[in-house]
């Protein structure tokens, strides 16, 4: 087998992998990205997600630092909408320009290195201290020794694979998984016309707080049963109905990205067939969406499916129990923790299940709850940190904690604490937090 040295692993270079590679590099660490996607982002590229939601408390700011200069890169290249950033709850960005700009602002740090199409199959520990990986390429198989891993994987893979403690919920209470996708041909004025005349936000499947979207740059519809009331569906897409829609512009014109929940009938961690099964319906369904929304609302008559997300949307899978788990007492007490490395704000709760409905918890104007650096450090294991939406939390945090600026804050706060455990020979455990709080503050991180 294949070996290699570095000083800071992370696992998984997707929304927050890439910060954490990022920032880790930044501050001195020789750093490497181990991802099995084509590209570095995860959700927030190959996911296609392209709402990215909770840089504002609908007040001011509360996420700046490196999820901050990829906003103001995609702004001057034009691929992102945001009216007021300082009140918007939602940017609406193109996901394949920030393909481009990640790749273009880890090609300027020297000290990070990735390894693309690279899955992570095992885990090397002595003991409770994890000190490596094994991931493979190809066929080919290589042993990874790190100083500090930092697990990434949105599925707290290796955490998990390390014999860490962690919660995952079953079948039955789990959120949906989405796969995202993208019309083209949209004539957005007709759209909004006749959105103005059937205003979609009286929707009953949708929580007063998501009503409250006033800022909101794009257009944005929940739910179908509007639009198909009254006509005369095939039985095949009859399913259609009871589904959560949410619909959103994107920067380029006539462009829609589509993110239906429906009841995709399997777990976020099945494997082998079954996972396959669930990529071939959700894929199904995108087709089915875009040809209900083409027949029947107006303004999508010359409108196609245009893009299918290479990554499956998912929600929720497994949370790690950490030194400190946040909960919805903390959310709605707006709690500053001590050990805070970042602040989300965005109306905690989850969609259900079946995926028709969803509840939601919310602050007000002006309020955050700050995240503990202790929810990403996993109990009893040493030389792991974890960043993303598998750190330690109440599963009906989910909807703040794992939007994708948090995720980043997260992963930039890993990538610091580990590059500061590097430099001082210290464990993750052991980093000193007020230098950690200081080092993100320095660099621009609202903590
Ligand atoms: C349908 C849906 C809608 C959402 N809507 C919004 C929204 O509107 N706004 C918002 O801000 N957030 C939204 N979110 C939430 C947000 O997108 C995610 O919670 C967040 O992006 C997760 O970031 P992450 O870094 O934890 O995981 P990811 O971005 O998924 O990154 C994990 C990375 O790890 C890699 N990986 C995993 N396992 C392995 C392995 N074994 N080997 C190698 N690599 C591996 C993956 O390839 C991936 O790149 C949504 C999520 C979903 C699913």
């Amino acid at each position: 087998m294949k070996e290699k040295k570095v000083e800071v692993l992370i696992a998984g270079g997707g929304t927050a992998g890439v910060i954490a590679g990022i920032a880790a590099a930044r501050n001195g660490a020789k750093t490497l990205i181990v991802d099995k996607q084509r590209c570095l982002g995860g959700q927030f590229t190959a996911g296609m997600q392209g709402a990215w939601v909770g840089f504002s408390d609908k007040d001011k700011i509360i996420v700046k630092g490196i999820a901050w200069e990829l906003r103001d890169i995609l702004k001057e290249r034009g691929a992102i909408v945001d009216n007021d950033p300082e009140t918007d709850v939602c940017y609406l960005y193109d996901t394949e320009v920030a393909k481009v700009v990640l790749d273009e602002v880890v090609a300027k740090e020297p000290d990070l290195e990735v390894f693309l199409d690279t899955s992570i199959v095992d885990v090397i520990q002595d003991g409770d201290k994890v000190e490596g990986l094994v991931v493979l390429s190809e066929t080919e198989l290589m042993a990874i020794r790190a100083d500090v891993v930092i697990d990434c994987s949105g599925d707290a893979a290796v955490a998990a694979k390390a014999g860490a403690p962690f919660e995952i919920r079953p079948k039955e209470e789990i959120q949906p998984m989405s796969l995202i996708g993208k019309m083209a041909g949209v004539d957005m004025d007709r759209v909004r016309k006749y959105y103005e005349e059937h205003p979609p936000v009286k929707d009953s499947h949708v929580p007063p707080a998501w009503h409250d979207f006033r800022t909101f740059p794009g257009f944005m519809h929940f739910g179908l049963h509007d639009e198909l009331e009254g006509v005369d569906l095939p039985e095949e897409l009859e399913y259609l109905r009871s589904w959560l829609g949410i619909f959103t512009s994107t920067p380029n014109p006539g462009e829609v990205t589509i993110n239906c929940s429906g009841a995709i009938e399997s777990h976020s961690v099945a494997g082998f067939g079954e996972r396959s099964e669930q990529e071939v319906f959700s894929q199904k369904c995108l087709y089915d969406v875009a040809e209900a929304l083409r027949r029947y609302v107006p303004g999508f008559e010359n409108a196609y499916l245009s893009a299918i997300a290479s990554l499956l949307g998912i929600r929720e899978s497994r949370r790690i129990i950490g030194d400190y788990k946040v909960t919805l007492d903390d959310f709605l007490a707006a709690r500053e923790f001590p050990d805070s490395i970042g602040r989300g704000a965005m109306p905690a709760g989850a969609h259900t299940p079946d995926g028709i409905t969803m509840y939601v918890y919310d602050l007000d104007p002006g309020k955050s709850m700050t995240i503990p650096y202790r929810c990403m450090l996993p109990k009893g294991k040493e030389g792991l940190i974890v960043a993303g939406r598998c750190v330690s939390y109440e599963a009906p945090v989910a909807n703040c904690i794992r939007c994708m600026p948090q995720c980043m804050a997260m992963g930039e706060a890993a990538g610091v604490a580990a590059a500061i455990a590097v430099k001082t020979g210290t464990t993750p455990r052991g980093v000193d937090v007020s230098l950690l709080q200081k080092t993100l503050k320095d660099s621009g991180a609202i903590i």
